[in-house]
């Protein structure tokens, strides 16, 4: 199927070299990476190999990746260590505008003992660094803060706050799923604790993870079982995957510049077509403060869903900001944290972009989208009251 794939910052293309990484291990070497046989060794050797690519994409020393099944999965495991390591401290903070992977997980802490500080966003996205900083206390156990939004694409300063926290006792995790192999991440630089990352978001298959956990880091593992992964992580390796994921890591490391030249003047080009051929269209996000891939436009007046629908018809595929949630459509968490107003947050759609995308694509859905926009507009009671229209 011919598709325009716009929706990177949901999932990603499998690389074709990672594919091939990988065909071996699905097929002829099955063998246990644990085994005492050369068989089965063999994977174990490809999988040391693979943490060490991975590594290498972040400049951590390879004994500090845990290789997990998904980015939630290595949100949990660094959320869980950092509580479990500091029993005595009931207080975390965070952002109002994660992804469910943590924003789910610190509201089931809230109700079960914690005591959560949400940090709010400006109407650009930005973090409020003062809020944060006038609630670190003694209490705080952890800080997670995401590395830079799923949906506005929105880089929060990472350096900056690991800097502020180097001298407290406080556990600093960050998701960098949306991130890593997107942006340049030195965790050397950094000094964070810990920090997760998705294969399915870098062009790896779906089903694998890593965790990063500075060395010194108290850790006690979420997944309790065998001794894989230095005890850290039960569970046999998916060996096939994580062969993958170091592939790609390797290959997105060569393409980092890429992203952003090349991709981002992509971006650009569609963000610019589509804000100046559409009236009433709104960028979210601080324009010069976002990942290189995303642009995330309210189309305001009409719904999200409508449009995602007519766009796929075209082959088009990207996301809108508000889920269905009891039959009705809410607009996403993080927009309403942004304070977008209700009927532009509801026409929302984010594109995100990759190496893979062509000047042709994105021109396509320049000239596309528009007429798609202005049909949905003359549907809308909304619009056609005309009091909102601009001529
Ligand atoms: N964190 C962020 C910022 C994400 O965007 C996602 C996925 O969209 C996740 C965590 C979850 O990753 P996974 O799908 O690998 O569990």
């Amino acid at each position: 199927m011919d598709v325009i794939y716009m929706d990177n910052n949901a999932t990603t293309k499998i690389a074709p070299e990672v594919l091939d990484a990988m065909m071996p291990y699905l097929t002829d070497y099955y063998g246990n990476a644990s085994s005492m046989h050369n068989f089965g060794g063999m994977v174990g050797r490809q999988i040391v190999e693979a943490r060490e690519k991975v590594a290498a994409l972040i400049n951590a020393d390879p004994g500090e990746i845990i290789f997990t099944s998904c980015g939630t999965e290595s949100d949990s495991t660094a959320v869980h260590a950092a509580i479990r390591s500091n029993p005595s401290k009931k207080h975390i903070i965070t952002t109002r505008v994660e992804h469910p992977a943590i924003k789910n997980l610190y509201e089931y802490l809230a109700k079960n003992g914690y005591r959560v500080t949400w940090v709010p966003v400006d109407s650009e996205g930005v973090l409020d660094l003062d809020f944060l900083y006038d609630h670190l206390s003694e209490d705080t156990a952890i800080v997670s803060i995401m590395w830079a939004n799923n949906e506005s694409g929105v880089i929060f300063p990472i350096d900056e706050i690991a800097e502020k926290l180097a001298s407290r006792k406080i556990v600093f995790h960050s998701d960098a799923v949306q991130a890593v192999g997107k942006l340049p991440v030195d965790v050397k630089k950094t000094g964070l604790n810990m920090m997760s990352i998705s294969g399915h978001k870098l062009h790896a298959p779906k089903g694998v993870g890593a965790l990063y956990v500075k060395k010194g880091t108290k850790f006690s593992p979420f997944m309790i079982g065998g001794h894989q992964e230095r005890n850290r992580r039960g569970g046999t390796e998916n060996s096939a995957s994580i062969i993958g994921m170091g592939k790609a890591c390797e290959l997105v490391g060569s393409h980092i510049e890429e992203i952003d030249t090349r991709v981002r003047s992509m971006r650009d080009r569609l963000e610019d077509g589509l804000l100046k051929n559409v009236p009433n269209a709104l960028l979210n996000g601080k324009k010069d403060a976002r990942l290189p891939n995303t642009t995330n436009i309210s189309f305001e007046y009409i719904e999200g869903e409508a449009i995602l629908l007519m766009m796929d018809q075209l082959g088009i595929c990207a996301s809108s900001g508000s889920a269905c949630t009891s039959g009705s459509l809410e607009p996403s968490h993080v927009l309403r944290a942004m304070g977008v107003p209700f009927t532009a947050a509801h026409g929302s759609i984010r594109f995100s972009l990759s190496t893979y995308n062509t000047e042709k694509e994105v021109d396509f859905v320049v000239e596309n989208l528009p007429p798609i926009i202005e049909r949905l507009r003359n549907m809308s009671p909304f619009w056609k009251e005309g009091a909102c229209k601009v001529q």
